[in-house]
């Protein structure tokens, strides 16, 4: 510890396979909240991906380009540590629904017992996208639905071409 830590910037964290609608939407607010948005890039050993972790950073960073104070990294092991390393003080989080909820319950108090000076803060889901899931599109991609409305298109045309060459 003994670092000073500013309350005036969050990481988003999370897996992003791939970013949809629903995380820019967090990724817009809180760009607007915070001097500076971190988006982290969790390189999570218990997931397997659809995308490597290169291609959604990658398509992150096409997708916050119209943000000049989000910049998106990527990160190995504990959410807290990568926050502390950043100099950030806030871990932020979208919430959809009750489920959502209990889990991001248990990761924030477990987050505050392993850092009690980061924070994590919550943002409701928009209504518009609060039944979106990058699992959920996945599932539709594979079975030919169309993601226009929940998709950047760039991200579309990735997902639908990953889908093409399963
Ligand atoms: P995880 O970090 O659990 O692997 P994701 O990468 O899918 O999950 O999402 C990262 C963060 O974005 C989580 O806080 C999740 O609750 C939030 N999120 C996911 N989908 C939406 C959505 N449609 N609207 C708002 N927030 C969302």
């Amino acid at each position: 510890m003994g670092q000073t830590l500013n309350a005036r910037v969050a990481v988003y964290t999370g897996t992003f396979d791939p970013v949809h609608h629903g995380h820019f939407d967090i990724i817009k607010r809180g760009s607007r909240l915070y001097d500076r948005l971190i988006v982290g890039v969790g390189i999570n050993t218990d997931k397997t991906t659809m995308f490597s972790l290169e291609d959604r950073v990658e398509l992150l960073c096409d997708v916050a380009k119209p943000f000049p104070n989000v910049e998106v990294r990527s990160f190995e092991g504990l959410a807290v540590r990568f926050v502390r390393e950043s100099g950030a003080r806030i871990i932020l989080r979208g919430l959809r629904t009750l489920s959502d909820m209990e889990y991001e319950f248990t990761m924030s108090l477990m987050n505050l017992h392993l850092d009690p000076e980061i924070e994590t803060v919550f943002l409701m889901a928009t209504e518009e996208y609060s039944h979106v899931s990058s699992s959920l599109l996945r599932q539709i991609a594979v079975l030919g639905g169309d993601l226009t409305k929940f998709l950047p298109h760039q991200v579309k045309d990735a997902l639908m071409e990953k889908v093409k060459k399963q």
